[in-house]
Formats: C-alpha cells, sequence, structure tokens
C-alpha cells in the first residue's frame, strides 16, 4: 500500500503519517524496491493468514508493560487511522525506558519510537495503524472500567513467555522494595530488612493475570490490598528476581 501511494505522487511525509511507517524505511523503499516486496507483511495480526507478533518474548514484555501502565489512543486529527501507543517509563529508571523503547521497535521495526518528557516521567511512544490489532484490548476508557481479557492467541505467547510478561508488568506497575519489620528477640528489638515485590493496579483482571502468572511461574504471592499483590516470602522473591528484576 505504501508503494502504491508513491507511485501516486504523495510526499513521502504524508505517506509517514497516513501509514506510521518512518520516512526512512519509506525513502529506502522508494530506492529500493525489491527491499519492499521483501519487508514482511506489515501486521501479523490482519494478514490473510495472522499469525503471531515476534520476536514473541519482546511481545510478551510489551504486553505486560502496555496492561501495566500503557495507553493507545486515536493518533491525531491528520492521521486517519493511525493510533499512537505510549506507555509511561519513571524517569527514576533509566534502563527500563531503554528497555520499553527496544521492545516497542522490536515489535513494530518499520514505526518510529519517539520520547516525550513529561513532569518525573518518560513517554516512550510510536504511531502505527496496527496497535490495536496487536493490543486488541485497547477501548473506551480506563483499562479498570472495563473487562480485560487476552485472546487465544495472546495466551499461547503469555504461557510461553510467562517470566517476560510478568517483567513487563513488574516493570510497569510494580516495585521491589524493602520491607522493614520489627521483632522482638531475647528480651531487646531488632530490625529486620527484607525485600519484597508490589504489584499494584486497579483493574481486577489484570490483577488475576498477574496472579495466573505467577502461579504458572511457581512464584507464590497473595493479595496484600484489594488493589495489590505482594511477594514476600524468600524463595518466592529470590525466583521473581530471575524473572522480573530490580527496577534500574
Ligand atoms: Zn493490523
Amino acid at each position: 500500500m505504501a508503494l502504491a501511494l508513491m507511485e501516486s505522487g504523495l510526499s513521502l511525509r504524508s505517506i509517514s503519517v497516513s501509514t506510521g511507517i518512518n520516512r526512512a524505511t519509506l525513502r529506502d523503499w522508494r530506492d529500493h524496491p525489491e527491499k519492499a516486496a521483501r519487508s514482511r507483511p506489515t501486521c501479523p495480526r490482519c494478514a490473510a493468514r495472522p499469525t503471531l507478533p515476534e520476536p514473541r518474548d519482546d511481545y510478551a514484555y510489551l504486553l505486560g508493560l502496555y496492561l501495566g501502565d500503557g495507553c493507545i489512543s486515536v493518533g491525531g486529527a491528520s492521521a486517519k487511522g493511525v493510533w499512537k501507543l505510549r506507555i509511561a517509563c519513571a524517569d527514576a529508571w533509566p534502563g527500563l525506558i531503554k528497555e520499553c523503547i527496544r521492545a516497542m521497535r522490536a515489535i513494530r521495526p518499520d514505526n518510529k519510537v519517539m520520547t516525550l518528557q513529561r513532569q518525573g516521567c518518560t513517554e516512550v511512544l510510536s504511531y502505527s495503524r496496527h496497535w490495536p490489532c496487536l493490543f486488541p484490548q485497547h477501548g473506551a476508557g480506563r483499562k479498570h472500567k472495563r473487562l480485560i481479557e487476552l485472546e487465544p492467541w495472546q495466551r499461547v505467547i503469555v504461557n510461553a513467555y510467562p517470566g517476560d510478561f510478568v517483567r513487563g508488568l513488574f516493570h510497569s506497575d510494580g516495585c521491589r522494595v524493602m520491607n522493614r519489620v520489627r521483632r522482638r528477640w531475647a528480651g531487646s528489638d531488632r530490625w529486620y530488612e527484607y525485600p519484597r515485590y508490589l504489584f499494584i493496579n486497579q483493574s481486577t483482571d489484570i490483577l488475576r493475570l498477574c496472579g495466573e502468572t505467577l502461579d504458572r511461574l511457581g512464584v507464590a504471592w497473595r493479595y496484600s490490598r484489594r488493589n495489590a499483590i505482594s511477594v514476600a516470602r524468600r524463595e518466592a522473591v529470590a525466583r521473581l528476581d530471575g524473572f522480573a528484576g530490580p527496577k534500574y
């Protein structure tokens, strides 16, 4: 489709806006049409024979980030049918911003990934026609006000890469904190510190997905509040360290 638009004489800029394909890629296709023919179909989900998005581990991670703290909205009035995926990343964790950019780029390699500085956080965003195909949980209103269910094809990926999925969830809406507790021992008070994980989300559906995936990974957890999952047992924390790890 992009090639047909180029033949129609439209500028690369306007084709880029309407297809969500970045200009460098379009220029490359214009100068080397054989590459465009070889390039993979633009979207694995709306292809005639849908396939799973690749790389699947990056998809599982990005899905976790999206469900935790992402949002899909209309890309802009001038760009019909283009959607914007935004994931808010705290400035305190530059490593996570880089990982988010990398995963987004891996899933939509033809779309440009940008960052936008906000108060205390960096928004990682990318425009594409296909974000709603890739994340069908997209819908009007806040996530906790609507039903969030994985599609069967998403379950296939999450079941194959549960560690990447919880990593995404904990990197967006979770944290690894030090707990201080006081214990009375041999007549005096002593303080003990131990790490634990918290995943806080307002959507009971997303909490349930997190809990189910922790079960699959053999990580013990419980609800510490209505909207929070806590992983506090020493072996469970150690096991989750292997998948999620502290933020960095
Ligand atoms: Zn699509």
